[in-house]
């Protein structure tokens, strides 16, 4: 099964359903690949909520809301993009209302707004704690609505790229087995995230970095990719997310003492300063030996049984089936745990890498709206409005050029390398190199970061991808092949992995997420506030640096 059409994108996450939605309705004939069906894509963990200037809860504005913004991402976010944004994002959220998402609302049944941490104002837009499993159950309404196919567990493995423009992708069919190409005008990337190179993360197992790796081996840029944001509310021992809402409804880190520490790191915000402070602080304790068996512990006993029942009914079960307590009783042990990635496949606006016909779009992607550091709220908010801008321009080019066409090289190609794997007998499995490159990455790239573990990383790294090529698929079937799906997803690992390590190392100053406390304890401006900029380049990544747009924000200094 060859197929063709004017607009395809992969992934069915918000991004990338938000995406086809749009493309399908500025005209085009569009199509989605994805390796689950898009009701079980990592957006539907997110829990909660959506940020838009709607000043429904306090006084706000799109100003306000890009300001924090700014100042979140420690002043590497692209200001222009941000700014469209903030703009742009009230717009977005009420067309979701209109499609049928039930946000929570307020007394006077205007939609509600919960304050989320370095956030101005009351503005993260929920629907209880399940916002992301709201958002794409109405996403996916509208693509059935629309008609939408979808390639429903067809793993995209290699982007086409032919007459210097991206024409598609080949793709393995889950269910059958076999190499399919799907052909498209423009393609639309929305594989998501990459949290699964560490041990401890609150990501889903296929966020694999596809995508990343994908525009990497088709020779484009990664942008700003050491920066991985530690979530401060994993929970103890399972790495499941216990959302901010919870700090946002009143709840309290306290360390082994009984103390709320974080009125020592963050004065003034306190529980809900910025991720990274709260992570940087939380580590802190638990390194000074104020821990609870390796993490701290989150208080919500204050708030009462109807604010947990009626506000935080998902993670009050979480806490009870996963950590065994009942946080109306008591607090539920948490620590940081690796979350989100403000780097991926550098974009224009409008979603455009700089391959004609590539657009980027979610969290694959880097516009750079998170610059060092993500605010809460802030990236389902992105999925929507550059899912939305991405789709729109992929359509409007794909409707202006006629041609699509995948050569039958691309195929055999990818058929060559396929067999190669398969037919290997003997060899290392790949789950012993992923869980040694889990642990180390956790243990030497983690919240905190020190010159001599990033270069023991950066060795063990590159001995684990000598490894790779070895590797051993045991199961030569066809139907639901994982060890085949985990082997690949392992090389796209290793080879974000690389680019994480090289631009961390270099980047010899402390912004955002990227803390490097013992020998560069503070953000360099002058030598700094740069995005890297990292290429894959005769097998190995490549460094380079490009100015951060800036509009009307300027910088301040950052109190650490
Ligand atoms: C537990 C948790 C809670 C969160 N809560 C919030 C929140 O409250 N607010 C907020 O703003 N953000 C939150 N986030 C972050 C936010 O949810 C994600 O950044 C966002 O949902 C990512 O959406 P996406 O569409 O880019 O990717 P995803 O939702 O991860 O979708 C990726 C899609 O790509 C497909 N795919 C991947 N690789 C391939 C391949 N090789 N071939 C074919 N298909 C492929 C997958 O099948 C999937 O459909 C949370 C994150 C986590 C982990």
């Amino acid at each position: 099964m060859d197929a063709k059409h004017d607009v395809l994108v992969i992934g069915a996450g918000c991004a990338g359903m938000r995406a086809a939605i749009e493309a399908h309705d500025a005209g085009a004939d569009v199509a989605i690949v994805s390796k689950l069906h898009p009701t079980r894509s990592h957006s539907g963990a997110a829990e909660g909520g959506i940020n838009a200037a709607l000043g429904n809860a306090a006084e706000d504005s799109p100003e306000t809301h890009a300001f924090d913004t700014v100042k979140g991402s420690d002043y590497l976010g692209d200001q222009d993009s941000i700014e469209i944004f903030t703009r742009e994002a009230p717009g977005d959220i009420y067309q979701l209302e209109q499609w049928g998402c039930v946000f929570s609302r307020g007394e006077d049944g205007r939609l509600a707004q919960r304050p989320f941490g370095a956030a101005g104002s009351p503005r993260t837009v929920y629907a209880a704690d399940i916002t992301g499993h709201v958002l794409i159950q109405v996403l996916y309404e509208q693509l059935v609505k629309r008609d939408i196919q979808v390639y429903e567990e067809f793993f995209a493995w290699q982007l086409v790229v032919h007459e210097d423009r991206c024409q598609g992708v080949i793709a393995w069919d889950l269910l059958h087995g076999g190499l399919t190409a799907v052909g498209g005008k423009t393609v639309v990337l929305a594989t998501g995230g990459v949290g699964r190179l560490y041990r401890a993360t609150t990501n889903a197992y296929a966020c694999t970095g596809d995508g990343m790796s994908m525009a990497l081996r088709a020779g484009l840029p990664l942008k700003d990719i050491e920066f991985m944001q530690f979530h401060p509310t994993t929970m103890y021992p399972s790495g499941i997310l216990i959302t901010e809402g919870c700090r946002g409804e009143g709840g309290i880190l306290r360390n082994s003492e009984g103390e709320r520490f974080m009125e020592r790191y963050a004065p003034t915000a306190k529980d809900l300063a910025s991720r990274d402070v709260v992570s940087r602080s939380e580590q802190t304790e638990i390194d000074e030996g104020r821990g609870v068996n390796g993490s701290v512990l989150l208080d919500l006993t204050h708030l009462g049984a109807e604010r947990i029942l009626t506000r935080l009914p998902g993670s009050r079960e979480l806490a009870m089936v996963y950590a065994g307590v009942d946080p109306i009783q008591e607090p539920i042990p948490v620590r940081p745990g690796a979350h989100y990635h403000m780097g991926g496949v550098e974009t224009d606006t409008d979603g455009l890498t700089e391959l004609t016909g590539l657009y980027a779009a979610g969290e694959v992607a880097c516009v750079s709206v998170h610059g060092a550091n993500r605010l809460g709220g802030n990236s389902l908010m992105e999925t929507i409005t550059f899912g939305r801008r991405a789709g729109r321009a992929a359509a409007e080019w794909a409707l202006a050029n006629t041609t699509v066409e995948v050569p039958e090289s691309a195929t055999r190609d990818a058929e060559r390398e396929l067999s190669e794997l398969l037919g290997r007998s003997k060899g290392e499995r790949p789950w012993k190199i992923r869980d040694e490159l889990g642990q180390t990455m956790l243990e030497n790239f983690g919240v905190f970061r020190r010159e001599e573990q990033m270069q023991a990383q950066i060795g063990i790294i590159e001995s684990l991808r000598e490894r790779y090529p070895t590797v051993v698929v045991e199961d030569k079937g066809d139907v639901f092949n994982s060890d085949l799906t985990q082997a690949i997803e392992l090389g796209y690992l290793l080879d974000v992995a690389a680019c994480m390590l090289q631009a961390g190392i270099a980047r010899k100053e402390s912004r955002g997420a990227h803390s490097r406390p013992h020998d560069y304890p503070t953000r360099d401006d002058e030598n700094f506030m740069k995005h890297s900029i990292t290429r894959w380049v005769d097998g190995a990544p490549e460094l380079s640096y490009k100015d951060v747009r800036f509009t009307k924000y300027l910088p301040e200094e950052r109190k650490y």
